[in-house]
């Protein structure tokens, strides 16, 4: 498959699209970003990285990072994990709170904030609170293989200065007993993960083990076992775009995961990741233009999982 050229048509074909949808302006440091901003890169199993527009722009990954902490927690805890969180779609915004009551302060997946809430808490009762940011950050640069990885720590500041309904959501955990560490850390924690910032470019390139059934194919090490790359994929698949993420399904057809930051990323297993940015947003929260590209991408190449 020519994906330079597949890379082109898409890039093509978002044109008259660039710069729709609505930057995400409840973090005052997100409002700055270009709106007409769109890049998008493709890392191959066989380790071939494809690029075009501003694909080593770093960005803000907001929640993409949830895989990230997903992928830690799920190595502390092993599938007890999933005592502490549940894996089926939220039908809800990332930061709602109504699900949280009815079920008892045990969130519907880890990939909206209540659920990421959880992995933090978890890597804080391995690593300690500046422990667990830093095994974040190690594992995103270990991964990004040289590209570069950061924490902004303006926008984990505006994420503090703003977080008010993360705070709801954190205390309301800890009141149902399934944060073990103080909320104040685990917001400390989740403000700065959500803070990294990298290019599609290094998110292409970190996410490559969820292709390769667990296994970074560049540098041969088992990420995570093959069946849990497949669980990861799985939570992708069905709860990774939020309240959109059956629409996602439909369009697009692969596990993924997007951030408010505008970053999607997604996977073709056995075949590639694919990371896209462009910050406008749906209203759903999920970027618009990198919404189409995706779609694009898999009527070009085939490649959804259906
Ligand atoms: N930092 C954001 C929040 O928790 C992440 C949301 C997102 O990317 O969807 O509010």
């Amino acid at each position: 498959m020519d994906y330079a050229a597949v890379l082109k048509q898409v890039a093509e074909a978002v044109e008259p699209e660039r710069g729709s949808g609505r930057v995400a302006n409840y973090i005052p440091a997100l409002a700055e970003v270009d709106p007409d901003g769109f890049g998008m890169s493709v890392v191959t199993v066989d380790g071939a990285c494809f690029t075009v527009g501003q694909a080593e722009q770093p960005f803000s990954l907001q929640s993409v990072t949830k895989v990230m902490s997903l992928t830690l927690a799920l190595e502390i805890l092993g599938d007890a994990f999933w005592a502490r969180s549940g894996r089926e779609p939220s039908g809800d915004p990332f930061n709602s709170l109504v699900q949280l009551e009815h079920e008892n302060g045990i969130p519907r997946n880890p990939l909206i904030n209540a659920g990421a809430l959880i992995s933090t808490d978890v890597l804080i009762s391995r690593h300690g609170r500046d422990g667990a940011v830093a095994a974040i950050l190690e594992f995103a640069t270990e991964m990004a293989d040289g590209e570069p990885v950061r924490i902004d720590g303006r926008v984990a500041a505006s994420e503090r200065e703003t977080g008010f309904r993360n705070a709801a959501l954190a205390n309301f955990i800890r009141s149902f007993g399934n944060l073990q560490n103080p909320p104040e850390d685990v917001l400390h924690v989740y403000f700065h993960q959500c803070a990294l910032e990298m290019s599609c470019k290094g998110l292409s390139r970190a996410m490559l083990y969820l292709a390769n059934r667990g296994v970074d194919p560049v540098s041969g090490r088992q990420v995570v076992p093959e069946r849990r790359a497949r669980r990861i994929n799985a939570v992708m698949m069905t709860c990774g775009h939020y309240d959109a993420s059956g629409d996602f399904a439909f369009h697009v057809g692969l596990p993924g995961k997007s951030g408010v930051g505008g970053g999607i990323i997604a996977i073709a297993p056995q075949q590639l990741s694919v990371a896209v940015w462009s910050p406008g947003l749906s209203p759903q929260g999920n970027s618009l233009v990198g919404s189409i590209a995706l779609e694009k991408f898999t009527t070009l190449t085939g490649l959804s999982i259906f």
